[in-house]
């Protein structure tokens, strides 16, 4: 047995499924969890001491790599003032400034602990300022695990095949619609069934929890007319793509203003973070100054916010999204050519720093309906293959791929040559 198996039966006996979140249990590509020890700019490092190139990125926040050493001495800087005091600090305010100043719809911020937590506060919100109880979001698009977002949900619901979860009381979902994700025509006629009962859309910008689904054109802009046209809040869910599809966000990328933004992962640097934020006249509807109550002991949290901030600074490098977008071209492009050269079909998506690949004949997978008819015995064998040769790919077919500013041209090409030999393996 190596040192993750023991580990993981070890902790089986304490955790639920060994794991403090399930999509780290292997359930979607099946054997035994990599228990990791350290992590160190693209290479993540496991308790056996084998080292993996990695495009998991802690599911999306290291995009300047692992220990980092800018954000590594904030973090330590800041330790030596104390670890929380449960009252404002300046770093706060910085933080708050520099989330505005890169992503200009947010006119006022608040920080939270995590992405759910971002996005349950973000509905509540929706809801008191429009008085109206409905909320929409999209089939196979994940928000976190708060209950009336915990409905046809993706990632870890949808690779455990439970997206929608048992303990929800239905007095609770029904307030939940779902539409079709890059099917206007859905969110249309849910609107003119409950055109006064809708308080707000919410939904990825780019779909990172269904594997990588890009908005097609028009969608956004569909969306945004129709919240217009009903009155009703537009929420992006920026807690994947914030500041990892271009510095401002997917909105910066695609153009689009929202009422409301999520955001978490990032804004951390690797620190437990999220943060919701949007229009004034809608932010001052939240507690002190307005009725909406949302609270956090540990919001706000210094050492997070070092952390973050630092890593903030260093993504206003000039260049630098430019550079993350072509590592992520190289990386799927590369994946797609040394599919095809063994004669493997593969369909791959991209934007920014994320990227998706899909084993099926379709030139572009657009809906969450094609992702679920994709190949899961061929995405299993390239997983694992790719695991064996030291490439550290998400374990679930309905994730997303991260690629980092640490992923240099060794690293790109060594993956690239690992993908060709396990293609070949699987022709066989
Ligand atoms: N929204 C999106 C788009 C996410 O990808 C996630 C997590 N992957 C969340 C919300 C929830 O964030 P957290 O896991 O920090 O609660």
């Amino acid at each position: 047995m190596t040192r993750s198996e023991t580990l993981f039966e070890q902790a089986k006996k304490t955790i639920p499924g060994g794991v403090n979140s399930p999509v780290r249990a292997f359930n979607g590509v099946g054997g035994s969890p990599r228990f990791i020890e350290k992590a160190d700019g693209a290479y993540i490092y496991d308790a056996d001491g084998k080292a993996y190139i990695d495009y998991v990125g802690s599911w999306g926040p290291m995009i300047l790599g692992h220990n980092h050493p800018k954000i590594r001495q904030a973090v330590l800087d800041a330790v030596e003032n104390g670890l929380s005091f449960g009252a404002p600090t300046e770093l706060e305010v910085r933080m708050a400034e520099k989330v505005i100043e890169m992503v200009p719809s947010m006119e006022q911020v608040r920080m939270v602990s995590s992405g759910t937590e971002a996005t349950m506060s973000a509905i509540r919100l929706a809801r008191g300022f429009t008085n109206r109880d409905k909320i929409l979001k999209f089939e196979g698009c994940y928000h976190g695990h708060a209950d009336c977002l915990l409905v046809k949900a993706g990632s870890g619901a949808l690779t455990l095949g439970q997206p929608s979860s048992p303990g929800i009381p239905e007095d609770f979902a029904k307030h939940t619609l779902t539409a079709v994700y890059n099917e206007l025509e859905s969110v249309k006629a849910l609107f003119e069934q409950y055109p006064e009962e809708i308080a707000c859309i919410i939904l990825e910008p780019v779909a990172g929890n269904m594997n990588c689904i890009p908005p097609i054109p028009g969608f956004l802009e569909g969306l945004r007319a129709l919240c217009d046209q009903y009155g009703a809040l537009l929420i992006i869910d920026e807690v994947m793509t914030g500041f990892r599809v271009s510095k401002s966000g997917a909105q910066g990328h695609y153009g689009i203003t929202p009422d409301l933004t999520t955001l978490g992962k990032v804004i951390g640097g690797g620190m437990p973070v999220g943060a919701f934020g949007g229009r004034k006249e809608v932010m001052q509807f939240i507690a002190p100054t307005g009725p909406v109550y949302q609270a956090g002991t540990l919001s706000g949290n210094p050492i997070a916010m070092s952390a973050g901030l630092a890593q903030m600074e260093e993504l206003c490098a000039e260049g630098l999204y430019e550079e993350l977008a072509a590592k992520t071209k190289r990386i799927a492009e590369g994946f797609k050519a040394a599919a095809n050269k063994h004669g493997i079909p593969l369909s791959i998506n991209y934007v920014g720093g994320m990227f998706g690949f899909f084993f099926t004949e379709l030139e572009k997978v657009t809906r969450f309906d094609q992702v679920t008819q994709c190949d899961a015995d061929a995405f299993r064998a390239f997983y694992h293959g790719m695991l064996d040769e030291g490439v550290y790919l998400a374990p679930s077919a309905y994730e997303a791929g991260f690629l980092s500013m640490a992923h240099g041209e060794k690293e790109l090409e060594e993956t690239l040559t690992a993908a060709d030999r396990v293609f070949a393996r699987m022709a066989k």
